[in-house]
């Protein structure tokens, strides 16, 4: 069947026995709600469910393993130091990096503030001669998308408040696609940021991150990509990528929360400047000075997250372990499933690409007089759970003149019968409320 929407190569998909062996190391999944009836999970574009593999993880840490990294001289602290930068190998080469360029933060949000504020303390001076090429002057411009979460969005728009830099953007078409053909018209010499979203959590579009990677090289821009509904759905690789840094979220990916990442590339991690100071990321400190430890450390004050980022490494683990494109091959399915069981129900208008390749399995959708709630409400008392309102992307709906949607969401763990049950349920919500 993906032979039929894919001319080039299908990507590979998982069997029906591999799926279910998935589906068996999710505990939650087992779940029953409402009078009984088997849970349908259509959430996992807010967050994913965890597989046992992330559970043991971090139990085993606490269970076994638990002390402070980097500073013990006793057995205990080597075995959580190695399991913790151990995680951060894993989480690495999942995207193709080298673990040095990994720097652990809370999440996708901490990451893009991690970079605004390093921007703002270059900016200030900070950091000194190397750090002179990420401060902005009042009239550079920073470029985002209209697509975007507001926490690739919100970021931006206090560090151009803080700095005098200009806020612009590119447009989505009516498609829900980032228009990129407007890129060389709003990306310009005065361009020193842009900053996307690689799949939006709305529309589930996949953005042409090489036609935006290329009008921003063309004029020696940053490009931050925030990567938080494609790593976890698609073979993400961040040399092929071409950007300056990518965020994305443990969570989102079957790991814990309280853990995302930032991927720099080495050289623009070496030259930025700290933002939260204190311990462990320091070499020598007197009384009114300090330097500071070379990346990832510099950017890691304080203790860290050890449990969540070892659960994260289980995370990317699995998923390394499934094979990425396997991950991809088996939501396109998915995608068309979910897209085919909106198109079924008359007066329900989907927002985003209807080409399964164009996008993944994240459906947004309005339902012809029926206030989202109200859907999620519906959908809810079936046990098909998914989210509604605006999905930290107001603009976006505002484009789409709509000030909420009902979004239904895949991940590796999703099947059939939770699609079947999703347009049964859906196929009711019109007649219940009309
Ligand atoms: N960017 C996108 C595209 C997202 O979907 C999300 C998650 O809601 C975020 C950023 C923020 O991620 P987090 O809440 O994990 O920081």
């Amino acid at each position: 069947t993906l032979m039929a929407t894919s001319p080039a190569q299908p990507p590979a998909a998982l069997s029906a026995a591999e799926l279910a062996r998935i589906r068996a190391d999710f505990p939650l999944l087992k779940r029953r709600l409402r009078g009984d009836r088997p849970m349908v999970y259509l959430d996992s574009a807010a967050t994913s469910q965890k597989p046992d593999p992330v559970l043991d993880a971090e139990q085993d840490f606490y269970l076994v393993r638990n002390a402070a990294v980097h500073r013990g001289a006793h057995q205990l602290a080597q075995e959580a130091t190695e399991a913790f930068e151990g995680a951060r190998a894993t989480v690495a080469e999942l995207i193709g990096a080298q673990p040095g360029e990994i720097v652990w933060t809370s999440g996708a949000t901490a990451t893009i503030n991690l970079v605004t504020y390093a921007i703002s303390n270059a900016t200030a001076g900070r950091g000194g001669q190397a750090a002179r090429r990420f401060a902005l002057q009042p009239g550079d411009e920073i470029v985002v998308t209209e697509a975007e979460h507001h926490a690739n969005l919100v970021p931006w728009q206090e560090l151009a408040a803080r700095t005098g830099a200009v806020l612009r953007w590119i447009p989505v078409g009516e498609d829900g696609r980032v228009t990129v053909e407007d890129a060389d018209r709003i990306i310009t010499e005065r361009t020193r940021v842009v900053a996307f979203t690689h799949v939006s959590n709305v529309t589930g579009a996949i953005t042409d991150t090489a036609a935006l990677v290329r009008a921003a090289r063309s004029v020696g821009a940053l490009v931050l990509i925030d990567a938080c509904q494609s790593v976890p759905h698609l073979p993400v690789n961040v040399s092929e990528l071409g950007a300056d840094f990518v965020a994305f979220s443990a969570h989102k990916m079957l790991g814990p929360t309280g853990i995302g990442a930032l991927w720099g590339r080495a050289e623009l991690l070496a030259a930025m400047p700290p933002v939260t100071t204190g311990g462990s990321m320091v070499e020598v400190v007197t009384m009114t000075e300090a330097t500071y430890a070379p990346p990832p450390q510099r950017f890691e004050a304080g203790t860290q997250p050890v449990a969540q980022a070892i659960g994260f490494g289980a995370a990317a683990q699995y998923l390394s372990h499934l094979g990425m494109d396997a991950v991809a091959g088996h939501e396109r399915t998915i995608t068309r499933l979910l897209l085919d069981a909106v198109a079924a129900v008359p007066g329900v208008r989907v927002i985003g690409p209807t080409d399964p390749r164009d996008r993944i399995a994240v459906v947004s959708f309005v339902v012809d007089g029926v206030h989202a709630h109200d859907v999620g409400q519906y959908l809810d008392d079936a046990g098909v759970l998914v989210r509604v309102g605006h999905h930290c992307a107001q603009p976006l709906h505002r484009r789409f003149g709509v000030a909420a949607t009902t979004r239904a969401s895949a991940s590796v763990y999703t099947d059939e019968a939770d699609v079947a049950a999703f347009a049964d349920a859906l196929s009711g919500v019109r007649k219940f409320f009309g």
